[in-house]
């Protein structure tokens, strides 16, 4: 009687191990790591500058976009949708120089810059002074999916986002005060400048989705000021914005013309294939050992094949937002 129910328990043991074992290898293979990251442009502002009220307001917002996107890659959504929709948030808000809230050019026009970037395949879509278009990053993601030349300038790419059916706005739309002001400032001196380094900037994005697909966008509107149709790294793959599946996805800010002439995102990645080094070294290396000696400065934000998440910046402060299904999440500016 004993034994008999010795060996019962015994093998209701072995039944429940087996069970439990086997919800620990189907958990794992349901659950691949996914992660995403945001910033809001590098500059070199003071904490003391900013007042708690306006702090909170841009923690809010970038909170909002990782957690819209991070729901996405949740769900099973892509890398591309996850990186749309997080930049979708910051275009829509006037706080950053991106979609609604961009900065003026020398005409007192406002031409917007974004990119995106599938590592799965390489393909990529990017437009540069483009007016009127409500997401730039929303038109760059249609033109990587749909249009047999990927990068799209001024009247080219508006036209494009009417046949297209993308969301078109008013030029009030896009304009705010604070940034008037900062036209009217820069006209006075007849210069152009960092909008961010009082505040504000360019955003980006990248993640990684369910399926180990890895993918980076980037807009802005440019430098406060601009001249003569002046073009940023932010719509350029290479320079502010690059993925591939292999080494890493990378979304940049900061002085554009030195993020080309290193091309940055891609230098990051080739670093990685070629020199074998972490995501965070060649990020470290390409920021402050390339552009920093040059007189450049800014930041970058960037997710690794291996899931591994990274935000480096030469600058004194960069808004900037992850999240991760390690379960780290973070908002921090300076
Ligand atoms: N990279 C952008 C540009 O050069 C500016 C920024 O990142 O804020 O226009």
């Amino acid at each position: 009687m004993n034994l008999k129910n010795n060996s019962f328990l015994l093998l209701l043991l072995l039944v429940l191990f087996c069970a439990c074992n086997k919800n620990i290898v189907s958990n794992k293979e349901v659950s691949k790591p996914i992660s995403i990251i945001i910033h809001g442009g590098a500059g070199n502002f003071k904490e003391s500058d900013m007042t708690p009220v306006a702090r909170k307001e841009y923690e809010n917002t970038l909170r909002l976009a990782i957690d819209t996107a991070y729901q996405v890659l949740e769900k099973g959504g892509s890398a591309v949708d996850a990186v749309e929709l997080a930049i979708i948030v910051m275009e829509d808000s006037p706080l950053f120089n991106a979609g609604r809230g961009s900065v003026f050019n020398a005409e007192g026009k406002i031409e917007m810059e974004a990119s995106i970037m599938d590592g799965s395949n390489r393909k990529a879509g990017a437009v540069t002074n483009v007016q009127l278009v409500k997401n730039p990053i929303s038109l760059c993601k249609h033109i990587m999916l749909n249009a047999d030349q990927f990068y799209l300038s001024g009247e080219g790419a508006l036209a494009y986002a009417k046949k297209n059916g993308l969301k078109i706005e008013t030029k009030e739309y896009f304009e705010t005060e604070s940034r008037w002001k900062k036209y009217e400032k820069a006209k006075k001196k007849n210069a152009s400048e960092l909008d961010h380094d009082e505040k504000m900037g360019t955003v980006g994005a990248v993640a990684m989705d369910k399926n180990g697909n890895i993918a980076a966008g980037t807009s802005t509107g440019g430098l406060n000021f601009k001249k003569f149709g002046r073009i940023a790294d932010s719509s350029i793959i290479g320079a502010g914005t690059f993925a591939d599946n292999t080494t890493c996805a990378i979304s940049c800010t900061g002085l554009g013309e030195y993020f080309i002439r290193t091309s940055a995102a891609h230098e990051v990645s080739a670093q990685i294939k070629y020199k074998k080094v972490s995501l965070k070294d060649a990020m470290h290396d390409v920021l402050f050992e390339q552009i920093k000696p040059m007189k450049g400065r800014g930041g970058m934000i960037g997710i690794d094949s291996q899931g591994n998440v990274a935000a480096e910046f030469t600058t004194t402060g960069m808004y900037r937002a992850w999240k991760t299904s390690t379960g780290k999440s973070e908002v921090k500016i300076f």
